[in-house]
């Protein structure tokens, strides 16, 4: 990987976890991030991916600034942006924006589409003088594909896919480096997340953007991705390249997550063995002491109750380390078969 845009370094969030209404009492944390690395290169589309509530939104909130960490670092071009304050704050979020999930939630109804895609500017004005505004909201909304003249309507007069056309503009507004996107197409009919999907990627290309693309479903950033980062219980469960993930995982979870995507050939389907997670996810409140996923897992052994196993590349791999390098957060990623139905998961068809 190229030097990273963007690096984040054992990211923790936790929620203080209260009880009682008068005398509000911490109780506890929800751990929703608990641990997270990763480093973005230029250019670059991340893919996450996990079970909802495994802390996908929260590294997201945290990357842009609308949380701060617990503990961590987030390195933006070496500095860490966690530290910064005022104005040295205000200039790297700009770089930094956000699309949101819901483009049905996330604009504001009584808002004009100019004023929402423009709405960065009252924040940023240097960006675009109050003469050029206008302007500009238009050029965006012809670069993600909406007629100019939409600027004077309402987001309720948009469909789905256009909402969430606006919300790109939007987030496009600041001329930013990097994109963070919440499971940007997850709201839409699947008719229409490729073409949201399609836009995303002409954007990057043409904008030179680097993109953390969040959804819970592994087949949605397939394409999209360049390297991808399976998340569960708010740790990182392993992260590779496309290949590495889809094609050689080494994480049980994301061996399991990949046996429920849908494939399209019928006779790969006859030939695969579906992996069925037994149980719920634990809550991030009490995650399981060891490995997070232990409860669930069909390798499952002591070993994995008592420690913690490291994001790291498998001894038996690590020849192969370098730029290939596929971390793994399992005691036993080296093991590549399958074993068959254990303590925690059954195996069928
Ligand atoms: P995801 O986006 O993967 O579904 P989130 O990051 O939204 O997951 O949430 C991770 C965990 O943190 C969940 O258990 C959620 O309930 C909890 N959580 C998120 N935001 C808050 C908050 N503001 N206060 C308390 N708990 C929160
Ligand atoms: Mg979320």
């Amino acid at each position: 990987m190229a030097e990273p845009l963007l690096e984040v370094r054992d990211l923790v969030k936790h929620y203080p976890l209260t009880q009682g209404i008068l005398f509000r009492r911490q109780i506890g944390a929800v751990r929703a991030v608990d641990g997270v690395s990763f480093g973005l290169a230029p250019g670059e589309t991340l893919g996450i991916v996990g079970e909802s509530g495994c802390g996908k939104s929260t590294v997201a909130k945290l990357l842009v600034h609308l949380e701060r960490p617990t503990s961590g670092a987030i390195r933006y071009k070496g500095e860490d942006i966690t530290k910064l304050s005022g104005r040295a704050l205000k200039a790297v979020r700009r770089n930094i924006q956000m699309v949101f999930q819901d483009p049905y939630t996330s604009l504001n109804p009584r808002m004009t589409v100019g004023d929402i895609i423009g709405e960065p500017y009252e924040i940023h004005p240097e960006v675009a003088p109050k003469g050029d505004r206008r302007r500009r909201v238009q050029e965006l909304l012809d670069v993600v594909g909406l007629n100019p003249e939409y600027i004077n309507r309402y987001p309720h007069q948009f469909s789905g896919g256009q909402r969430q056309r606006i919300g790109i503009a939007r987030g496009l507004a600041l001329n930013p480096e990097v994109i963070v996107a919440d499971e940007p197409v997850s709201a839409l009919d699947v008719s229409v997340q490729a073409q949201v999907i399609n836009l995303m990627e002409r954007l990057q290309k043409e904008f030179n953007l680097s993109y953390v693309f969040i959804a819970h479903d592994l087949s949605i950033v397939r394409h999209i991705s360049d390297r991808v980062g399976v998340m569960y219980l708010g740790r990182l469960a392993e992260i590779g390249t496309d290949t590495q993930i889809y094609d050689h995982p080494t994480h049980p979870y994301t061996q399991a997550l990949l046996s429920a995507v849908p494939l399209p050939d019928p006779s790969a389907r006859e030939h695969r063995d579906r992996i069925i997670l037994a149980g719920d996810v634990p809550s991030p409140a009490h995650p399981p002491s060891g490995c997070r996923f232990r409860t669930r897992c069909w390798k499952a052994r002591e070993r994995c109750a008592e420690e913690v196993p490291p994001l790291t590349v498998p001894e038996a791999f690590r020849t192969a380390a370098g730029p290939a390098a596929h971390p793994s957060a399992c005691h036993f990623a080296e093991e590549r078969k399958i074993v068959s139905a254990g303590s925690g998961a059954e195996k069928g068809r």
